[in-house]
């Protein structure tokens, strides 16, 4: 039996059954429809991309995993080369895991553990945000903030490593007067949180979070697990506010093979360097670097670059913006655009009960959670394909858009 995610499994309906997938199409055995979800906001070039599955298929014939642990290999070289010169400012250290959950585990062990290497043994907080999400391990449950994932942590009591706060400035000024010395780190999501409701904020908040982080000298960690690669209209946040730690995963592979990578800047690299074995990072997925997602990585952000995905995603919004101007119903609070994230969020989650199969009899995926009908497509969508995402959401209203 397969146990299914995020699902009581008496009641869960049937998943559709996928026999073949295209572009931005998934076959079932009755229709093919849209993927509005990209599989987990992960698969931007659409499926079956035949520059991508090339690069397994031919790293394939050679080899498709050795461990880096006393070994390494072209594909990793080339990826974290690739990474050195793609990614803004001197994010230059790569470490490579096998998700994003891992990829942010390591990078909140890594800020702690830089202040331990100083012997700044009392910075043992996280700064987060309310409504955080950034993964399903135990640590990034607890620096996370959502009911729907943290409930197992109420078993074990009040949260004492973690402060969150909201997205605004006077909360982030108040919390860093009164916590900076035992901070080590704030992680965000930066710009657009996920998981805990598509929620959208000003980049003014991450401008003062860098200012507050150099002032008090505390690690400022980027969470673009979902919003790398474009899907906030920035080819990355860290384009514009630039985080000592980065964390790539989702679309790093372009959806091909889960992989992701913690990303650290001189200074974090350098706390870590040195003749001191005990000051070493101890940790080393056994799948980390795995030449299969480490070559499709590396042909993944190729096309990106040279296919100009940047002006794909602005094409997207602005198609989105046009088709849902004016668009409202009063069981909607307020419809979200950003990049190639759309998300309408109603007052009642029940409103959206029912919409994953309209959808679906509309030729489209859809997979709503907590009060959020949302999209985000493939980049390489047509406008027709994105118009037909976007009209059977505002037909489930009863508005069509035609
Ligand atoms: C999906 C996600 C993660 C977790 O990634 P997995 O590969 O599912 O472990 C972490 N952070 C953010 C922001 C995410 O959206």
């Amino acid at each position: 039996m397969i146990w299914y995610p995020y699902q009581q499994m008496k009641t869960m309906k049937d998943p559709y059954r996928i026999i073949d997938a295209k572009g931005v199409w998934l076959r079932t055995p009755e229709r093919e429809m849209i993927d509005s979800v990209s599989s987990w906001w992960s698969v931007i070039h659409g499926y079956k991309h035949p520059v991508l599955t090339e690069a397994i298929k031919s790293q394939a014939d050679i080899f498709s995993h050795v461990m880096l642990g006393g070994l390494t290999h072209e594909p990793v070289q080339r990826l974290s080369d690739k990474l050195q010169s793609f990614l803004p400012g001197d994010l230059n250290y790569s470490f490579f895991s096998d998700s994003g959950s891992v990829a942010v585990e390591v990078a909140l062990k890594m800020a702690l553990q830089y202040y331990v290497n100083r012997g700044e043994m009392e910075r043992t907080k996280v700064l987060s945000l309310t409504h955080a999400y950034h993964g399903d391990t135990f640590k990034t449950m607890e620096v996370g903030d959502d009911e729907d994932y943290h409930f197992i942590l109420e078993a074990y009591g009040e949260k004492k490593d973690v402060i969150h706060i909201p997205t605004e400035i006077l909360a982030l000024e108040e919390a860093f007067e009164k916590h900076h010395r035992e901070l080590n780190c704030f992680i965000v999501e930066p710009l657009l949180q996920g998981a805990g409701g598509m929620r959208m904020y000003d980049l003014s908040f991450l401008v003062r979070a860098r200012e507050l982080c150099d002032r008090y000298g505390v690690l400022l960690i980027f969470d673009e697990v979902a919003t790398g690669f474009g899907r906030t209209g920035n080819r990355f946040v860290a384009d514009k506010v630039l985080p000592d730690i980065l964390v790539l995963g989702k679309a790093l592979t372009g959806g091909y093979i889960g992989h992701a990578v913690t990303v650290a800047n001189q200074k974090v690299y350098d706390g870590f360097y040195g003749d001191e074995p005990e000051k070493a990072l101890m940790h080393g997925p056994t799948f980390m670097g795995n030449a299969l997602a480490c070559s499709v990585a590396l042909k993944s952000i190729e096309l990106f670059e040279q296919e100009d995905y940047m002006a794909k995603i602005c094409r997207i919004e602005e198609i989105t913006r046009r088709e849902m101007a004016g668009f409202s119903d009063e069981r909607i609070r307020e419809v979200r655009i950003m990049g190639g994230c759309v998300c309408v969020e109603v007052k009642d989650a029940d409103t959206l009960k029912g919409y994953q199969q309209f959808a679906y009899e509309r030729g489209v995926f859809s997979r709503p959670f907590l009060n959020c009908m949302y999209a985000m497509v493939p980049y390489v969508i047509s406008e027709e394909e994105l118009v037909q995402v976007l009209d059977a959401m505002k037909a489930w209203f009863g508005k069509r858009g035609d």
